[in-house]
């Protein structure tokens, strides 16, 4: 009986990619195994929506890691589903009917597109809806765009406009349905969503929002949705990005605590004895917030894998990165660091494109997050130094944010 230590990973995405790499870097022993049920070394998502719609990137960029890098490292990557966690026995059961045990299992299953709800009659067209999640639906999108002229996109999230900045970048046309009243969400400043569906408008996408969808029929070839609003379009597919939920499924009824995701400490610990959560898939604490949250942003899980891999190896590090995350949609880049809801002061730094546009959030005189939007490269360092002042706790005057002289990098030596 082998006496190494067998550490397993459920899911080969952003979170769990990272983990084993860094499990590596501490431990040459154990024996670390992902599993995956894609067929696909673990790659990165962001381009899916982006780069790969129109062609700037090919699939087989999007990987974190070469094939050589697992080989030389000794993690060993076994392309089958869990169908099952067996906790009590500590045993994992594949889709091909073997047992793995573990020692200690890092769950990093991220999260699924929530589906548009359908009554049964209009089921063909349920089936034709496009979702985008993996590079298989990212291929299909891809192809029908190619063929295809113009789109509904439901759903004005982020993956919702970056696709259809992607369609419109492909001379073709996006048709934006959002039920809300701003594109976005709540987390971005109704300043920046504005400035974001002017951008999609004048390209030549159309932004629809406080729309509700009352009917889909399909007509000939065509696709007619009628909206709340007295207001139909006719389109010649519709893709859907209505938000995700944690790819939770294996563990209902099971003793893993969940609650909007695996409920998981400062230390990724789930609810059972040597099993991990990272990435979305973990609604996790945040000490410095105090309260818990699930982020579905590419630099958390990869941080998260991070952090879940070194308490793995029993390092007890507290996570506490402030969330940060990004969207590019045409030339713009829009960056949001920390929470940008809940302040009592609003401070807009710079008003164009070009110089880029920075809206900061404080609450008793103390950063509680930024937003930003600018030509790429254009607010990156600046939101990042924000989210640096945030984290210090710098007590922080408007007027100096106001004054464009004071740089940002001199209130953070404060
Ligand atoms: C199209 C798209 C664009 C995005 N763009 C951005 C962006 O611009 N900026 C940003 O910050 N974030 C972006 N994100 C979000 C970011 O990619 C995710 O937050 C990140 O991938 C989460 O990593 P993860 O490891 O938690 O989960 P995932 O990357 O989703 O990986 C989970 C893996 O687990 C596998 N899995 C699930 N169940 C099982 C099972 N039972 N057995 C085996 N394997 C299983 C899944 O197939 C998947 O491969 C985007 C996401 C998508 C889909």
């Amino acid at each position: 009986m082998s006496l190494q230590k067998k550490i397993s990973i459920l899911g080969a995405g952003q979170a769990g990619a990272y983990a084993a790499s860094e499990i590596r870097k501490y431990d040459k022993e154990s024996q670390i195994t992902i599993f995956s049920e894609e067929s696909y070394l673990p790659y990165e998502r962001p381009p899916l929506s982006k780069e790969c719609i129109i062609g700037k990137k090919n699939f087989e960029e999007l990987s974190f890691f070469s094939k050589s890098f697992y080989e030389v490292e000794n993690i060993n990557i076994k392309y089958q589903a869990v169908e099952k966690v067996n906790f009590e026995k500590k045993i994992l059961i594949t889709n091909d009917n073997q047992n793995h045990n573990y020692d200690s299992l890092l769950i990093a299953t991220g999260s699924k597109n929530r589906q548009l709800s359908y009554d049964k009659e209009n089921q063909d067209i349920k089936d034709n809806i496009l979702y985008l999640r993996n590079i298989e639906d990212c291929k299909k999108i891809k192809k029908i765009i190619e063929s295809h002229n113009k789109f509904a996109i439901i759903g004005g999230g982020f993956i919702g406009l970056e696709i259809a900045s992607s369609i419109s970048q492909l001379d073709k046309t996006a048709h934006i349905i959002e039920m809300g009243p701003q594109v976005m969400g709540r987390i971005i400043p109704s300043q920046i969503a504005s400035m974001v569906s002017k951008h999609h408008e004048n390209r030549g996408n159309s932004i629809f929002v406080n729309s509700n969808i009352l009917s889909i029929k399909k007509i000939d070839r065509e696709y007619q949705i009628e909206l709340n609003n007295n207001k139909k379009i006719l389109v010649d597919f519709i893709i859907a990005g209505i938000g995700s939920f944690a790819n939770v499924d294996l563990f209902e009824n099971t003793s893993l605590k969940l609650d909007n995701g695996i409920v998981t400490d400062e230390f990724c610990r789930t609810s059972e004895k040597d099993v991990f959560a990272a990435g979305d898939v973990s609604n996790f604490y945040h000490p410095f917030y105090n309260s818990r949250m699930r982020l579905e942003s590419y630099q958390h899980a990869q941080n998260h894998g991070i952090a879940a891999a070194r308490n793995i190896l029993g390092q007890n590090i507290p996570y506490n990165t402030i969330p940060w995350m990004w969207s590019n949609q045409f030339d713009l880049n829009i960056q949001l660091i920390g929470i940008c809801n809940d302040f009592d002061q609003e401070v807009q730094r710079g008003d164009s494109f070009e110089e880029g546009i920075i809206y900061i959030y404080l609450k008793n005189k103390k950063i509680m997050g930024a937003c930003g939007i600018g030509i790429a490269g254009k607010v990156g360092r600046d939101i990042k130094l924000a989210g640096k002042i945030s984290e210090n706790e710098v007590e922080i005057d408007k007027k100096q944010l106001l004054n464009r002289e004071v740089k940002l990098n001199k209130l953070l030596k404060k």
